[in-house]
């Protein structure tokens, strides 16, 4: 365990300019004055960071008053915030990765040494969260490079979900080539222009746009119209799919349950040929029975592979194997 102590015995680190000459002239920099000093809670203890601005030291230099400082102090802390860069990530972490709730994070951090209340591991959290973003808007924007220079340009698709009626719509941005998700927000009202709002800064980025893919949802096809009416849309092919093919899905869904109505029956002889079971008439009844109850169990994978078409051949080899069965035999549940 660490001691309360630590906190105050505070370690003051000075740092200068990454490089020593000017870039303009090549003269020799030198000190003007403390840009920032500022303590910081670290995982490592309490820091105080001066940060020392440097000038040019030729007066007929092109800039003589640009100030030079330190890209490594700037690094260990966010503006604003007095706690480290790994107190940081520590809270986005133990939030995102471990669950932990804000009264968890807050006694962890102080166990560990870094005093805390539950507001401020919020707002680190907060603060986290827009790194995050912030870096996977770059991830986002690389990849749509990889795919520009691949296919020469990108093509755009965009969803709403709903988790529950009433609620906001989460909409959510694709680049189909790569799968690549490049924005995604909570939006209050579909409305046309609240979705070019959400879809302009994608466009901003400047890619060419190969084409747009949706499904059938207007406002979502008029924003992107409006936005850039000469690019080529397309409906998304599995929406398009799984809508032509519904009344073949729901057809298909009455012929399984059909089926299923009529064995029914198959419980009673399951009861039946359970009462004795040494002998061979019982065994094979539940074989067969046991054969019909994973075979209705079938969920396909529609609308490519229909359940309720699976379940009617299926059960049909059943009945013939079941009618070779009993020409041998005789019937063996008589
Ligand atoms: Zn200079």
């Amino acid at each position: 365990m660490r001691t309360k102590n630590r906190l105050t015995s505070t370690e003051t680190r000075y740092f200068k300019p990454e490089f020593q000459s000017c870039p303009y002239c090549n003269s020799k920099l030198e000190y003007c004055h403390t840009v920032s000093k500022k303590t910081i809670s670290t995982l490592k203890g309490v820091l105080t960071l001066v940060n020392m601005g440097y000038r040019c030291s030729n007066k007929n230099c092109s800039h003589p008053e640009t100030v030079y400082r330190s890209a490594q102090a700037d690094q260990l802390s966010m503006k604003h915030i007095t706690y480290g860069m790994d107190v940081l990530a520590y809270v986005g972490q133990l939030r995102f990765k471990e669950h932990k709730t804000r009264k968890e994070i807050m006694d962890i951090l102080n166990t560990e040494g870094v005093t805390v209340s539950e507001r401020h591991v919020q707002k680190l959290y907060e603060r986290y969260s827009v790194l995050l973003r912030a870096s996977a808007e770059n991830y986002a924007k690389q990849e749509m490079k990889k795919v520009t220079e691949l296919y020469g340009g990108i093509i755009l698709s965009m969803d709403g979900v709903q988790p529950e009626k009433g609620n906001e719509t989460l909409y959510v941005i694709r680049e189909v080539l790569s799968g690549t998700i490049v924005a995604a927000k909570n939006v209050k009202s579909s409305s046309t222009e609240e979705l070019m709002e959400f879809i302009r800064p994608v466009l901003e980025f400047g890619f060419p746009i190969l084409g747009f893919v949706s499904d059938g949802q207007q406002s979502i096809r008029l924003a992107f119209e409006k936005l850039s009416p000469d690019t080529p849309y397309q409906y998304c092919q599995f929406h398009y799919l799984k809508d032509i093919a519904k009344p073949a899905v729901d057809s298909d869904r009455k012929l399984k349950t059909n089926i299923k109505k009529k064995l029914r029956g198959i419980r009673e002889i399951e009861k039946k040929a359970s009462k004795d079971v040494n002998n061979l008439e019982s065994e094979t009844a539940l074989a067969y029975t046991a054969a019909l109850r994973s075979v209705l169990l079938e969920d396909g994978c529609p609308p490519l592979e229909l359940p309720g078409i699976k379940v009617f051949d299926q059960t049909k080899k059943i009945q013939k194997s079941l009618e070779k069965c009993l020409d041998k035999k005789g019937d063996p549940f008589t």
